[in-house]
């Protein structure tokens, strides 16, 4: 993919997501990045989501050289950095301030695994990375150790969200499915006991999906 390419899709993921209020302001923040190049697109730092244009989006390289772009990159460029390194598999990130999902990372609460679609989706439930200061190394390295173990995406403690992907689509339906998870846990939590799947009810639905895929 071209830059060009890149500076496109991360826009138009960049629109959609606000529009789908998963982030608020200038928060959040999207990265699509090319293992072969080694280059990253990222939303730029600071601005209004409503006007941002494609040309707005920053080309650089994970130990933060700026190749092209406007604006400076996103202060969480470290931790799209980050899980480039820690996941090589990973095409996109998407960095979300969800109200659902911040709301467990305030209460220090991973999202168990209680939904069928988050097996699929999330890897099972939506563990929580430890606090650290915005902008450090740390937010993306925290994010990778709580992702080990087949998890997509993780909540970040007092800060918000992030999933990866192998390109932003599936970073999206990702983090999408983070707050879904979360508003389902939280509706749950105010009506009765919230039940988790069992990991007999996980196991068999990860055999089903491996022999329905093969037919
Ligand atoms: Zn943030």
């Amino acid at each position: 993919m071209t830059i060009e390419e890149m500076r496109q899709t991360v826009h138009a993921w960049t629109k959609q997501s606000y529009a789908e209020h998963l982030f608020a302001g200038t928060s959040g923040n999207l990265s699509a990045y090319d293992a072969d190049s080694g280059i990253m697109v990222i939303t730029p730092t600071s601005r209004p989501y409503e006007t941002i244009l494609p040309e707005d989006m920053v080309a650089m390289k994970l130990d933060g050289t700026v190749l092209e772009g406007k604006w400076k990159p996103s202060s969480e460029w470290r931790l799209h950095a980050e899980l480039y390194k820690a996941f090589p598999e990973a095409g996109a990130v998407v960095h979300t301030h969800s109200p659902y999902a911040t709301g467990f990372a305030v209460a220090h609460q991973p999202i168990p695994c209680i939904l069928i679609e988050m097996v699929p989706f999330l890897g099972g439930g939506v563990p929580l990375a430890d606090y650290a200061t915005p902008g450090t190394n740390e937010v993306g390295t925290y994010a990778a150790a709580a992702m080990q173990g087949g998890h997509y995406g993780c909540l970040m403690a007092n800060h918000g969200a992030v999933a990866i992907g192998k390109d932003l689509e599936q970073a999206h339906i990702r983090a999408v499915y983070i707050e879904d998870a979360a508003r389902i846990c939280a509706y749950a939590k105010g009506i009765g006991t919230v039940h988790t799947m069992s990991e007999e009810n996980i196991q068999d639905m990860i055999r089903v999906a491996a022999e329905n895929a093969k037919k």
